[in-house]
């Protein structure tokens, strides 16, 4: 294992290593069923058992309430950007949403496609460095849901706590699910690409309050009804057998690292090692203000990019990977999801340590 790098990539994301170990064994033979995982049929019994674990796992882990569904999808989170309008807003039905970065933007151009959307805050003439308090935005009362993205990947913002309006909630979780508690019961709807925070590519995981299931238009594509994917158990066609196996695989490690609680711990403890090393020193510059810092994705700068440049280039030969920021902003970003180790971060805080020593502005 000497060559394994700390992998602060913002997604795919780093996975715990004993779910590779494990997933390397499986996918070859799995259970000593003489077959390979990805090789078997989605309705054998044995599979059927992987995908009803990792349900009952997400559901245990995160105190699912029972009126809601647990959906494993494809099309990637982006998919759910049209997805929710279609299946939750009919004609002339209007939605509120918060343009927090460039996730939020997307789903709000996809959602226009099929009612009517109050943009009700954006930070984007700030890029996106901030998340709205919740004095700073009204939700009108015909509004059929209030959309947001909990955690900004980009821009290293998280809503520290859920807006506590009366209307129906929205989140895409992509990149925070499993991160933190929070109570399912004030959402309608949460989805999350797994790649970031839960498992490989592949997989979209939705979890929707059933009485949602009947909103449907008629004349809505099969696939594209939720309640297709419901009534099925998401086998009404082939899963993406190998990402959900994996989902349930990184579940079982949450589970026996103690749970969500036990991980948001750890999470809090991880990201105040690199903010307390920002705030040392003028040197590197939080790309997010303070009130709303990310506990997943730390976005920073150096005094110049020549510097970024060379600080990138170098933490990749010390080990660390991943670390630049994305081409909206420039800069570095280092993605410290459940998976990744308080090591990892250690050892980034003495690399800027010692990069800005040798590295005078
Ligand atoms: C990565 C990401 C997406 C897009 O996910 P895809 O699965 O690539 O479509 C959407 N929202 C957030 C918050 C993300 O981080």
């Amino acid at each position: 294992m000497s060559t394994r790098v700390y992998n602060f990539s913002p997604g795919p994301g780093t996975l715990p290593y004993e779910v590779l170990e494990q997933a390397a064994k499986d996918v070859v033979n799995f259970q000593d069923t003489g077959m390979g995982l990805i090789e078997m049929s989605h309705r054998s019994k044995e599979f059927m058992a992987v995908t009803a674990n990792a349900e009952q796992l997400l559901r245990e882990l995160m105190e699912i309430p029972d009126n809601y569904k647990v959906l494993f999808l494809q099309g990637g989170a982006s998919s759910q950007f049209f997805m929710i309008p279609m299946n939750l807003l009919g004609a002339g039905k209007k939605a509120t949403y918060l343009n927090t970065g460039v996730w939020a933007k997307k789903a709000i151009k996809e959602a226009k496609l099929f009612g009517e959307i109050n943009v009700a805050y954006s930070s984007e003439d700030r890029k996106f460095d901030r998340v709205p308090t919740e004095g700073e935005y009204t939700v009108p009362a015909d509004s059929e849901y209030l959309y947001l993205v909990s955690n900004n990947t980009i821009y290293g913002t998280q809503f520290p706590t859920f807006p506590t309006t009366d209307k129906m909630l929205v989140c895409d979780m992509s990149s925070d699910i499993l991160s933190r508690k929070f109570d399912v019961s004030k959402f309608g709807l949460i989805f999350a690409g797994a790649q970031k925070n839960m498992g490989p590519a592949g997989v979209t995981v939705v979890i929707i309050r059933e009485d949602l299931l009947e909103r449907t238009p008629a004349g809505t594509p099969t696939m594209l009804c939720y309640k297709t994917h419901a009534d099925n158990g998401s086998m009404f066609n082939t899963p993406p057998c190998f990402s959900i196996y994996v989902v349930g695989e990184v579940l079982k490690w949450l589970k026996k690292q103690g749970g969500v609680a036990a991980m948001e711990k750890i999470n809090k403890e991880k990201a105040a090692l690199l903010y307390a090393a920002i705030d040392a020193t003028p040197y590197y510059r939080g790309h997010a203000e303070p009130a709303s810092r990310s506990l997943m994705n730390i976005s920073f700068n150096l005094p110049t990019p020549e510097l970024e440049v060379k600080f990138i280039a170098e933490a990749t030969k010390a080990g660390l990977n991943g670390l630049k920021g994305h081409r909206s902003i420039g800069g570095c970003r280092a993605s410290i999801y459940n998976a990744f180790p308080r090591e990892g971060v250690v050892k980034l805080v003495e690399f800027m340590r010692e990069f800005e020593k040798n590295n005078p502005a």
